[in-house]
């Protein structure tokens, strides 16, 4: 029994892309496969805002997080920390045998530029990571003032998470000198989860060469050197590249201003719905992420009892916390294909449920 998600990530699928993962299977070596993988560029580069090229690949994006740092990281990584993701990535970095240390703010708070070039400054690092929006606190930090900073530093490669982000609000890699750009399938892109996307700069590329420990599945310069063939290293998830390509065709048909603008209005709905509600945002206003919404729950609601009834009588469900924050925030995802109609049905879903429990 599935239900229709609100919760960020994975999301709710289309039947239009679960149908383009219906096509034939084609060999991965082939020309039609080499052919689908060229087609995907100019659409995956225009949404990262990049000319570097855009690697696929089959895992979830902790598998190319994780293989970022086996490529980059020779003396150590400065790991930003503003909740879930970003505090997990120290301790992804810690098991990948790499030199760390953690810049940490409270939960809620975007990354600081300005700490992170107080710690870059002691000249300790060659790599950094942080994460665009936070998903598990509904934080966008400042890319554009952080990247600033980071290029003060020019020993310094930086891997930045875009998995909430990409194609909800614009990111131009390229200009702000991102080397190692992430994403995923299953949340902003609206596919099934499975796939993950990356783009590397030469930089970074260049960086890998003089690495040890690089692995084989997640090595940039296998990604490289088959993506210059129009190929994977290996076996791809060959119907979620359908998806994707299905998906791309979207974006670029509804436009990707109109996409962005979309999201943007799609958010502020949810955002004002909360606040006529009485819940407060979870982040300060102006750092509140596009693609989702993290409430605090002043109200003090049983989120476990509202999710039971959105499951039961309106078959959907909110995200009721993360980790720490289960219980303590609700979440609500407008990521992908939502629509006004979409967002007003949950809407006014939450009112009846909410009311009902005199929240
Ligand atoms: C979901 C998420 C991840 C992890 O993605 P997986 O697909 O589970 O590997 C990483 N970073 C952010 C910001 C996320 O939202």
């Amino acid at each position: 029994m599935s239900h229709r998600l609100y919760i960020p990530g994975p999301i709710t699928v289309s039947e239009g892309t679960f149908r383009a993962m219906t096509q034939g299977m084609i060999g991965h070596r082939s020309k039609d496969f080499v052919t689908l993988y060229r087609s995907l560029q100019p659409g995956l580069q225009r949404l990262a805002g990049t000319t570097d090229p855009v690697y696929l690949s089959t895992s979830s994006s902790w598998g190319i997080m994780e293989g970022a740092l086996r490529n980059v990281v020779a003396k150590k990584v400065l790991c930003c920390m503003n909740g879930a993701f970003s505090d997990k990535w120290l301790d992804v970095a810690r098991r990948a045998g790499k030199e760390v240390g953690g810049l940490r703010f409270d939960w809620g708070k975007p990354v600081d530029p300005a700490a992170v070039r107080t710690e870059l400054a002691n000249g300790q690092y060659d790599a950094i990571t942080f994460i665009h929006s936070e998903t598990s606190t509904g934080t966008l930090s400042p890319l554009a003032e952080i990247m600033a900073v980071v290029r003060e530093f020019p020993d310094v490669i930086s891997i930045v998470d875009t998995v909430s982000s990409f194609s909800t609000v614009p990111i131009d890699k390229d200009a702000l000198g991102i080397d190692v750009l992430i994403t995923g399938s299953q949340k902003a892109l609206a596919l099934p989860p499975g796939l993950s996307f990356l783009s590397v700069s030469e930089r970074a590329r260049a960086r890998a060469t003089t690495l040890q420990g690089r692995g084989y599945y997640f090595d940039f310069l296998e990604f490289h050197a088959n993506h210059e063939k129009g190929m994977t290293p290996s076996t791809p998830a060959i119907s979620l590249i359908y998806a994707l390509q299905h998906q791309l065709a979207q974006i670029e048909a509804e436009g990707i201003k109109t996409r962005y603008a979309r999201h943007l209005r799609l958010n502020e709905k949810v955002r004002s719905w909360g606040k006529t509600r009485g819940f407060s945002l979870f982040p300060e206003e102006k750092y509140g992420t596009r693609g989702l919404t993290c409430f605090a729950n002043t109200l003090n609601a049983d989120l476990e009892a509202v999710n039971a009834a959105l499951k039961s009588r309106f078959n959907c469900v909110i995200d009721g916390g993360y980790g720490k924050l289960k219980g303590k925030t609700f979440r609500i995802s407008n990521m992908g294909d939502e629509t006004d109609e979409t967002i007003d049905t949950l809407i006014n879903a939450l009112d009846t449920v909410f009311s009902e429990l005199g929240a």
